[in-house]
Protein backbone atom coordinates (compact mmCIF):
# COMPACT_ATOMS: atom_id res chain seq x y z
CA UNK A 1 0.00 0.00 0.00
CA UNK A 2 1.28 3.77 -0.97
CA UNK A 3 1.60 5.89 1.98
CA UNK A 4 -0.34 8.72 0.25
CA UNK A 5 -2.31 9.45 -2.98
CA UNK A 6 -1.30 12.58 -4.01
CA UNK A 7 -2.44 14.42 -7.62
CA UNK A 8 -0.30 16.77 -9.38
CA UNK A 9 -3.19 19.21 -10.46
CA UNK A 10 -2.69 21.01 -13.65
CA UNK A 11 -5.41 23.23 -14.75
CA UNK A 12 -6.63 23.83 -18.44
CA UNK A 13 -8.48 26.91 -19.03
CA UNK A 14 -11.63 27.33 -20.88
CA UNK A 15 -9.82 27.14 -23.76
CA UNK A 16 -11.01 25.43 -27.46
CA UNK A 17 -14.62 24.55 -25.54
CA UNK A 18 -17.17 25.27 -28.21
CA UNK A 19 -20.15 25.39 -25.37
CA UNK A 20 -21.17 27.54 -22.69
CA UNK A 21 -22.34 26.01 -19.44
CA UNK A 22 -24.46 28.02 -17.76
CA UNK A 23 -23.19 26.97 -14.66
CA UNK A 24 -19.96 27.20 -15.80
CA UNK A 25 -17.00 30.07 -15.39
CA UNK A 26 -13.74 27.89 -15.88
CA UNK A 27 -11.52 31.24 -16.04
CA UNK A 28 -13.16 31.13 -12.58
CA UNK A 29 -12.67 28.00 -11.32
CA UNK A 30 -9.48 27.11 -12.80
CA UNK A 31 -7.70 30.46 -11.40
CA UNK A 32 -6.51 31.45 -14.81
CA UNK A 33 -7.49 31.98 -18.56
CA UNK A 34 -3.93 32.34 -20.22
CA UNK A 35 -1.91 29.50 -22.10
CA UNK A 36 0.41 27.78 -19.66
CA UNK A 37 4.05 26.74 -21.53
CA UNK A 38 5.90 23.33 -21.05
CA UNK A 39 8.08 24.43 -18.74
CA UNK A 40 5.60 26.25 -16.38
CA UNK A 41 3.89 22.80 -16.94
CA UNK A 42 7.10 20.67 -15.86
CA UNK A 43 8.43 23.70 -13.01
CA UNK A 44 4.86 22.83 -11.46
CA UNK A 45 5.31 18.84 -11.03
CA UNK A 46 8.94 19.36 -10.02
CA UNK A 47 7.78 21.33 -7.62
CA UNK A 48 5.01 18.92 -6.21
CA UNK A 49 7.59 16.05 -6.30
CA UNK A 50 10.09 17.60 -4.65
CA UNK A 51 7.47 17.47 -1.90
CA UNK A 52 6.70 14.06 -2.01
CA UNK A 53 8.94 11.62 -3.93
CA UNK A 54 11.42 10.58 -0.85
CA UNK A 55 8.05 8.52 0.09
CA UNK A 56 6.33 5.83 -1.33
CA UNK A 57 3.56 7.65 -2.43
CA UNK A 58 1.01 7.00 -5.82
CA UNK A 59 1.48 9.90 -8.08
CA UNK A 60 -0.95 11.22 -10.34
CA UNK A 61 -0.91 13.72 -12.89
CA UNK A 62 -4.42 15.26 -13.20
CA UNK A 63 -5.46 17.58 -16.07
CA UNK A 64 -8.81 19.27 -14.51
CA UNK A 65 -10.87 21.79 -15.82
CA UNK A 66 -11.99 22.67 -19.66
CA UNK A 67 -12.86 19.61 -21.20
CA UNK A 68 -9.47 18.02 -22.12
CA UNK A 69 -10.19 15.96 -25.19
CA UNK A 70 -12.00 19.09 -26.95
CA UNK A 71 -9.18 21.33 -26.74
CA UNK A 72 -6.73 21.36 -29.80
CA UNK A 73 -5.20 18.00 -30.50
CA UNK A 74 -1.59 19.79 -30.87
CA UNK A 75 -1.95 20.93 -26.88
CA UNK A 76 -3.33 18.09 -25.96
CA UNK A 77 -0.74 15.87 -27.40
CA UNK A 78 1.58 18.54 -26.00
CA UNK A 79 0.52 18.46 -22.61
CA UNK A 80 0.06 15.08 -22.47
CA UNK A 81 3.71 14.35 -23.51
CA UNK A 82 4.62 16.22 -20.46
CA UNK A 83 3.30 13.79 -18.51
CA UNK A 84 3.79 10.60 -20.23
CA UNK A 85 7.79 11.04 -19.81
CA UNK A 86 7.03 11.46 -15.91
CA UNK A 87 4.88 7.78 -16.63
CA UNK A 88 7.76 6.53 -18.50
CA UNK A 89 10.52 7.24 -15.94
CA UNK A 90 8.06 6.01 -13.11
CA UNK A 91 8.20 9.36 -11.34
CA UNK A 92 4.37 9.09 -11.54
CA UNK A 93 2.21 6.33 -11.27
CA UNK A 94 -1.02 7.84 -13.12
CA UNK A 95 -2.61 10.38 -15.34
CA UNK A 96 -5.79 11.49 -15.38
CA UNK A 97 -7.99 13.72 -17.63
CA UNK A 98 -11.73 15.28 -17.07
CA UNK A 99 -13.53 15.64 -20.51
CA UNK A 100 -17.05 16.16 -22.00
CA UNK A 101 -18.77 12.88 -22.51
CA UNK A 102 -19.32 14.19 -26.49
CA UNK A 103 -15.71 14.47 -26.45
CA UNK A 104 -14.86 10.80 -26.56
CA UNK A 105 -14.62 8.28 -29.46
CA UNK A 106 -12.75 5.70 -30.07
CA UNK A 107 -10.10 7.50 -32.19
CA UNK A 108 -9.48 9.82 -29.20
CA UNK A 109 -8.99 6.73 -26.79
CA UNK A 110 -6.48 5.45 -29.18
CA UNK A 111 -4.32 8.54 -28.47
CA UNK A 112 -5.22 9.07 -24.95
CA UNK A 113 -4.05 5.19 -24.61
CA UNK A 114 -0.57 6.28 -26.45
CA UNK A 115 0.29 8.21 -23.85
CA UNK A 116 -0.54 5.85 -21.14
CA UNK A 117 -4.07 8.00 -19.71
CA UNK A 118 -5.31 5.86 -16.60
CA UNK A 119 -8.12 7.54 -15.36
CA UNK A 120 -11.09 9.46 -17.63
CA UNK A 121 -13.48 11.41 -15.62
CA UNK A 122 -17.14 12.25 -17.55
CA UNK A 123 -18.58 15.77 -16.54
CA UNK A 124 -22.09 14.21 -16.50
CA UNK A 125 -23.87 16.52 -14.82
CA UNK A 126 -27.30 15.31 -15.41
CA UNK A 127 -29.09 12.14 -17.23
CA UNK A 128 -31.92 14.14 -17.74
CA UNK A 129 -32.02 15.65 -21.34
CA UNK A 130 -34.39 18.47 -20.37
CA UNK A 131 -32.05 19.51 -17.75
CA UNK A 132 -28.72 19.22 -19.80
CA UNK A 133 -30.64 21.11 -22.90
CA UNK A 134 -32.03 24.02 -20.08
CA UNK A 135 -28.47 24.32 -18.96
CA UNK A 136 -26.86 24.80 -22.10
CA UNK A 137 -24.99 21.42 -22.07
CA UNK A 138 -24.32 20.44 -25.45
CA UNK A 139 -24.73 17.14 -25.08
CA UNK A 140 -27.42 14.62 -24.44
CA UNK A 141 -27.79 11.57 -21.75
CA UNK A 142 -26.83 9.66 -24.86
CA UNK A 143 -23.53 10.88 -25.43
CA UNK A 144 -22.73 9.70 -21.66
CA UNK A 145 -23.78 6.54 -22.23
CA UNK A 146 -22.43 5.74 -25.45
CA UNK A 147 -18.97 7.46 -23.76
CA UNK A 148 -19.03 5.04 -20.71
CA UNK A 149 -19.18 2.00 -23.15
CA UNK A 150 -16.33 2.70 -24.50
CA UNK A 151 -14.13 3.57 -21.94
CA UNK A 152 -15.15 0.42 -19.91
CA UNK A 153 -13.89 -1.71 -23.08
CA UNK A 154 -10.24 -0.26 -22.55
CA UNK A 155 -7.90 -0.57 -19.48
CA UNK A 156 -8.79 2.71 -18.13
CA UNK A 157 -10.81 3.85 -14.67
CA UNK A 158 -14.08 5.71 -15.57
CA UNK A 159 -15.31 8.71 -13.10
CA UNK A 160 -18.61 10.08 -13.38
CA UNK A 161 -18.97 13.45 -12.06
CA UNK A 162 -22.46 14.73 -11.25
CA UNK A 163 -24.14 18.16 -9.95
CA UNK A 164 -27.42 17.90 -8.14
CA UNK A 165 -29.85 20.46 -8.00
CA UNK A 166 -29.41 21.95 -11.55
CA UNK A 167 -31.60 24.05 -13.65
CA UNK A 168 -34.55 22.47 -14.44
CA UNK A 169 -33.96 19.71 -12.17
CA UNK A 170 -35.57 18.17 -9.44
CA UNK A 171 -35.07 15.49 -6.33
CA UNK A 172 -36.51 13.28 -8.50
CA UNK A 173 -34.29 13.38 -11.60
CA UNK A 174 -31.16 14.05 -9.49
CA UNK A 175 -31.75 10.49 -7.98
CA UNK A 176 -32.50 9.12 -11.34
CA UNK A 177 -29.37 10.59 -12.52
CA UNK A 178 -27.36 8.91 -9.86
CA UNK A 179 -29.22 5.36 -10.74
CA UNK A 180 -28.60 5.91 -14.35
CA UNK A 181 -24.92 7.01 -13.95
CA UNK A 182 -24.35 3.51 -11.65
CA UNK A 183 -25.83 1.45 -14.12
CA UNK A 184 -22.78 2.34 -16.33
CA UNK A 185 -20.24 1.28 -13.89
CA UNK A 186 -18.10 4.00 -13.15
CA UNK A 187 -15.39 2.97 -11.05
CA UNK A 188 -15.36 6.47 -9.39
CA UNK A 189 -17.45 9.72 -8.67
CA UNK A 190 -17.89 13.21 -8.12
CA UNK A 191 -20.36 15.06 -6.68
CA UNK A 192 -20.87 18.54 -7.29
CA UNK A 193 -23.95 20.43 -6.02
CA UNK A 194 -24.74 23.28 -8.20
CA UNK A 195 -23.51 26.67 -6.92
CA UNK A 196 -23.76 30.45 -8.34
CA UNK A 197 -20.75 31.13 -9.42
CA UNK A 198 -20.00 34.88 -10.09
CA UNK A 199 -19.81 35.82 -13.66
CA UNK A 200 -22.04 32.85 -15.43
CA UNK A 201 -25.29 32.51 -16.84
CA UNK A 202 -26.87 30.78 -13.40
CA UNK A 203 -26.05 34.47 -11.74
CA UNK A 204 -28.00 36.11 -14.22
CA UNK A 205 -31.07 33.72 -13.90
CA UNK A 206 -30.69 33.32 -9.78
CA UNK A 207 -30.71 37.43 -9.62
CA UNK A 208 -33.54 37.47 -12.07
CA UNK A 209 -35.37 34.89 -9.62
CA UNK A 210 -35.57 32.89 -12.25
CA UNK A 211 -33.62 30.16 -10.52
CA UNK A 212 -32.60 29.25 -6.74
CA UNK A 213 -29.89 26.71 -5.89
CA UNK A 214 -30.38 24.08 -3.00
CA UNK A 215 -30.38 25.39 0.89
CA UNK A 216 -27.46 23.59 2.19
CA UNK A 217 -29.88 21.46 4.89
CA UNK A 218 -32.07 20.08 1.44
CA UNK A 219 -28.52 19.54 -0.28
CA UNK A 220 -27.16 17.48 2.38
CA UNK A 221 -29.80 15.54 2.93
CA UNK A 222 -30.14 14.87 -1.23
CA UNK A 223 -26.37 14.73 -1.73
CA UNK A 224 -26.36 11.76 1.42
CA UNK A 225 -28.72 9.92 -0.60
CA UNK A 226 -26.89 9.79 -3.97
CA UNK A 227 -23.83 9.01 -1.46
CA UNK A 228 -25.16 6.05 -0.28
CA UNK A 229 -26.52 5.01 -4.33
CA UNK A 230 -23.10 4.94 -5.29
CA UNK A 231 -21.26 3.50 -2.43
CA UNK A 232 -23.88 0.56 -1.77
CA UNK A 233 -22.21 -0.60 -5.43
CA UNK A 234 -19.05 -0.20 -4.15
CA UNK A 235 -18.28 2.97 -6.48
CA UNK A 236 -15.97 5.33 -4.80
CA UNK A 237 -16.93 8.91 -4.33
CA UNK A 238 -13.41 10.64 -4.38
CA UNK A 239 -15.48 14.11 -3.77
CA UNK A 240 -18.54 16.05 -2.66
CA UNK A 241 -18.50 19.61 -2.96
CA UNK A 242 -16.15 22.04 -4.57
CA UNK A 243 -12.96 22.26 -2.92
CA UNK A 244 -12.86 25.87 -1.08
CA UNK A 245 -9.56 28.06 -2.09
CA UNK A 246 -8.67 31.31 -1.31
CA UNK A 247 -11.64 32.39 -4.09
CA UNK A 248 -13.65 30.22 -3.82
CA UNK A 249 -15.91 30.77 -1.03
CA UNK A 250 -19.08 32.64 -0.26
CA UNK A 251 -19.04 35.64 -0.78
CA UNK A 252 -16.26 35.85 -3.29
CA UNK A 253 -16.87 33.84 -6.36
CA UNK A 254 -19.60 32.09 -5.14
CA UNK A 255 -22.97 34.31 -4.95
CA UNK A 256 -25.40 31.55 -3.36
CA UNK A 257 -25.64 27.63 -3.33
CA UNK A 258 -24.97 24.65 -1.02
CA UNK A 259 -21.35 25.45 0.18
CA UNK A 260 -19.37 24.73 2.89
CA UNK A 261 -15.44 24.08 3.67
CA UNK A 262 -16.61 20.97 5.81
CA UNK A 263 -19.20 19.99 2.93
CA UNK A 264 -18.54 16.15 3.13
CA UNK A 265 -18.41 15.48 7.09
CA UNK A 266 -21.46 16.88 6.88
CA UNK A 267 -22.59 14.14 4.47
CA UNK A 268 -21.35 11.42 6.12
CA UNK A 269 -22.48 12.67 9.89
CA UNK A 270 -25.97 12.69 8.33
CA UNK A 271 -25.62 9.28 7.11
CA UNK A 272 -23.90 7.35 9.84
CA UNK A 273 -26.18 9.31 12.52
CA UNK A 274 -29.29 8.10 10.75
CA UNK A 275 -28.34 4.55 10.01
CA UNK A 276 -27.33 4.10 13.76
CA UNK A 277 -30.17 5.40 14.92
CA UNK A 278 -32.57 3.29 12.82
CA UNK A 279 -29.76 0.09 13.93
CA UNK A 280 -30.50 0.90 17.27
CA UNK A 281 -33.98 1.48 17.33
CA UNK A 282 -35.87 -0.38 20.37
CA UNK A 283 -33.17 -1.09 22.06
CA UNK A 284 -31.81 0.14 25.61
CA UNK A 285 -30.03 3.04 24.73
CA UNK A 286 -29.28 5.25 27.88
CA UNK A 287 -26.05 3.81 28.49
CA UNK A 288 -24.15 3.77 25.28
CA UNK A 289 -20.34 2.98 24.87
CA UNK A 290 -18.94 3.62 21.06
CA UNK A 291 -15.51 1.87 20.17
CA UNK A 292 -14.42 3.22 16.97
CA UNK A 293 -11.59 4.84 14.95
CA UNK A 294 -11.35 8.70 15.69
CA UNK A 295 -12.09 9.69 11.83
CA UNK A 296 -15.23 7.72 12.22
CA UNK A 297 -16.08 9.07 15.61
CA UNK A 298 -15.51 12.22 14.19
CA UNK A 299 -18.19 11.79 11.49
CA UNK A 300 -20.95 11.01 14.40
CA UNK A 301 -20.35 13.80 16.50
CA UNK A 302 -20.42 15.62 12.94
CA UNK A 303 -19.49 19.78 12.90
CA UNK A 304 -20.69 21.27 15.78
CA UNK A 305 -21.30 18.50 17.48
CA UNK A 306 -24.91 18.43 15.37
CA UNK A 307 -24.25 14.37 14.95
CA UNK A 308 -23.92 13.69 19.03
CA UNK A 309 -26.82 16.19 19.41
CA UNK A 310 -28.89 14.14 17.15
CA UNK A 311 -27.63 10.92 17.90
CA UNK A 312 -28.56 11.63 21.99
CA UNK A 313 -32.09 13.30 21.54
CA UNK A 314 -33.39 10.01 19.13
CA UNK A 315 -32.04 7.26 21.60
CA UNK A 316 -32.14 9.19 24.81
CA UNK A 317 -28.72 8.44 26.03
CA UNK A 318 -28.16 9.54 29.57
CA UNK A 319 -24.79 8.63 28.97
CA UNK A 320 -21.97 8.27 26.27
CA UNK A 321 -18.40 6.78 26.60
CA UNK A 322 -16.62 6.74 23.40
CA UNK A 323 -13.15 4.04 23.41
CA UNK A 324 -10.70 5.17 20.89
CA UNK A 325 -9.51 2.29 18.72
CA UNK A 326 -7.74 3.27 15.05
CA UNK A 327 -6.98 -0.37 14.37
CA UNK A 328 -11.08 -1.21 14.03
CA UNK A 329 -13.20 -0.46 10.63
CA UNK A 330 -16.32 -1.12 12.66
CA UNK A 331 -18.47 1.55 14.88
CA UNK A 332 -19.20 -1.18 17.87
CA UNK A 333 -21.35 -0.20 19.85
CA UNK A 334 -22.58 -1.76 23.51
CA UNK A 335 -25.81 -0.52 25.12
CA UNK A 336 -26.84 -2.19 28.27
CA UNK A 337 -27.60 -5.25 27.11
CA UNK A 338 -26.33 -5.47 23.74
CA UNK A 339 -23.29 -5.45 21.22
CA UNK A 340 -23.46 -4.52 17.84
CA UNK A 341 -20.74 -3.65 15.38
CA UNK A 342 -21.32 -1.46 12.10
CA UNK A 343 -19.40 -1.39 9.49
CA UNK A 344 -19.16 1.89 7.06
CA UNK A 345 -20.91 -0.80 3.95
CA UNK A 346 -24.02 -1.60 6.97
CA UNK A 347 -24.41 2.16 7.22
CA UNK A 348 -24.29 3.16 3.90
CA UNK A 349 -26.52 -0.16 2.60
CA UNK A 350 -29.26 0.91 5.85
CA UNK A 351 -29.33 4.45 4.39
CA UNK A 352 -30.21 4.12 1.39
CA UNK A 353 -32.73 1.63 2.43
CA UNK A 354 -33.91 4.38 4.63
CA UNK A 355 -34.20 6.65 2.12
CA UNK A 356 -35.73 4.30 -0.48
CA UNK A 357 -38.81 3.45 2.05
CA UNK A 358 -39.05 7.26 2.30
CA UNK A 359 -39.26 7.61 -1.04
CA UNK A 360 -36.37 9.89 -0.86
CA UNK A 361 -36.58 13.36 -0.11
CA UNK A 362 -39.71 15.23 -0.49
CA UNK A 363 -39.74 15.68 -4.02
CA UNK A 364 -38.79 19.74 -5.05
CA UNK A 365 -38.03 21.75 -8.41
CA UNK A 366 -35.04 23.81 -8.92
CA UNK A 367 -36.49 26.72 -10.51
S1 LIG B 1 -18.02 22.12 -21.50
FE1 LIG B 1 -16.83 22.29 -19.65
S2 LIG B 1 -15.44 24.02 -20.00
FE2 LIG B 1 -17.00 24.12 -21.57
S3 LIG B 1 -18.50 25.55 -20.74
FE3 LIG B 1 -19.16 23.48 -20.22
S4 LIG B 1 -18.31 23.06 -18.20
FE4 LIG B 1 -17.26 24.84 -19.04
Amino acid sequence: MPDRNIIIPIFIPHKGCPNDCYFCNQKKITGGDSDISSMDIINHIERYLKTVESYDNHIEIAFFGGSFTAIELSTQEKLLSIAYKYKCSKRINAIRISTRPDAISDAILDMLEDYGVDIVELGVQSMDDEVLSKINRGHTSEDVIRSSHLIKKRNMILGHQIMPGLYGSSTEKDIRTAVESVALLPDIARIYPTLIIKDTQFERLYEQNRYQPLKLDESVELVSQIYAIYDKERIKVIRVGLQPTSNMALGKDIIAGPFHPAYRQMIMTNIYVTSLIHGLKGKETNRLTIRSSEKNYNYIVGLNKKGLERLNKSLNIECLSYIKDNDTECIEVCTNHDKMCFSERDLMETFDLISKERGYVSKRDYY
